[in-house]
């Protein structure tokens, strides 16, 4: 068994926190100042320990590097007005964590020690979370291999961490997104429900792409058909039509959102009429045509909803109804920020008090 309790602590001598304009922080380039790290030997995870945030030294065989065996997690903390940090649904981020690790051939890594680590760094670094409106601490637990060995095989060793950034208001302006009929982000027996390292690499080329013609970002479809919509960009994606709630069931090509499933929890809470199944490209853009399509939107950690304001297809743009009119989606942000924060009561215990 892991002692869990048993976190050796080294504290920074230089806390960078002075330094750090909380008015304006840039997404993903702030670090706070410690870092949580457990290594597997190949039998059990020990060596409990945070540190100030500092580089790694790795081989150059790293077998991470190479082959990818890498699997990551994002979630936020807040403040809510007493001061106390908050992070929402870090559990289901557990789960999802070990769901992707078991895919990847990454050893299990028990509950107490995500949580404990977690909990030990967010008291440390509490003075981290930013307490702007809108502004959070993004937190990235993460494990990968560590063996130093060129053949390919799972990696005996491995690595998990957890380092955490404050992030500024994040304001997502409303995105064009284009149907995506070529490259694919996942395929049937593939890797697309895990949050492996590689899936975001390989869907760099078909963004970039996007992004020269114009768009923000793609919706991606099945990679056998391309007549369904799976996902947005990094996001699950979710349409109103004919005041009904539809979006793709999860599956081994779509990622199972915990901000997707707490949008679902509320709309079905608020009696609105949801339809978790396949969602065709021809049914959405008939909708855009006859004015029948009301809201479309992403939904992930990052920005919680990212409006779609056009979709792109065959050559061709499909404007949507403007954001401001936009009922469900506004309601269901305000909703989960207000949970989030501690402002009304959270009755489905997602809220974890550090
Ligand atoms: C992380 C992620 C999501 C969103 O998940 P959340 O738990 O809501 O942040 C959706 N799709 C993909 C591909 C992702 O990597």
């Amino acid at each position: 068994m892991v002692d869990t309790l048993n976190i050796s602590i080294n504290k920074t001598q230089n806390s960078r926190l002075s330094q750090v304009d909380f008015n304006n922080i840039p997404f993903g380039r702030v670090f706070s100042d410690h870092m949580f790290v457990a290594d597997f030997d190949g039998k059990s995870w020990k060596n409990l320990q945070i540190l100030p945030y500092q580089p790694l030294q790795l081989s150059p065989a790293n077998s991470a590097l190479h082959y990818g065996q890498s699997v990551f997690e994002g979630m936020k903390a807040y403040r809510n007005e007493g001061k106390d940090v908050l992070v929402f649904r870090p559990r289901a981020n557990f789960d999802r964590l070990n769901r992707s690790a078991a895919r990847m051939c990454i050893p299990q890594l028990p509950e107490e020690l995500f949580m404990n680590g977690l909990t030990e760094l967010l008291r440390l670094d509490r003075d981290w979370v930013p307490a702007n409106e809108n502004t959070s601490l993004y937190i990235r637990p993460f494990i990968f291999a560590t063996d130093d060995y060129l053949g390919i095989r799972p990696s005996d060793t491995y690595k998990f961490m957890i380092f955490t950034c404050p992030v500024g208001a994040y304001y997502s302006e409303p995105v064009r997104v284009k149907i995506e009929t070529q490259y694919s982000r996942a395929a049937t027996g593939g890797t697309g429900a895990a949050k492996a390292a590689g899936n975001y690499a390989a869907s760099l080329l078909p963004a970039l792409k996007a992004h020269q013609q114009g768009y923000h970002q793609l919706l991606w479809t099945d990679a056998k058909s391309h007549q369904f919509i799976e996902e947005s960009g990094t996001m699950n994606v979710m349409f109103i039509i004919d005041d009904t709630l539809i979006t793709a069931p999860t599956g081994d090509t779509i990622l199972a959102g915990i901000t997707r499933d707490s949008v679902l929890t509320l709309a079905r809470e608020w009696g609105y009429k949801v339809e978790e199944r396949k969602v065709a490209v021809q049914e959405v853009i008939d909708a855009a045509k006859e004015g029948r399509l009301q809201e479309a939107f992403g939904t992930g950690t990052a920005a919680t909803i990212a409006q779609i304001k056009a979709i792109g297809h065959e050559e061709k743009d499909y404007e949507l109804p403007a954001v401001e009119n936009r009922e469900f989606s506004n309601r269901v942000l305000r909703a989960l920020d207000e949970i989030k924060t501690g402002k009304v009561a959270d009755k489905w215990d997602w809220v974890y008090k550090v």
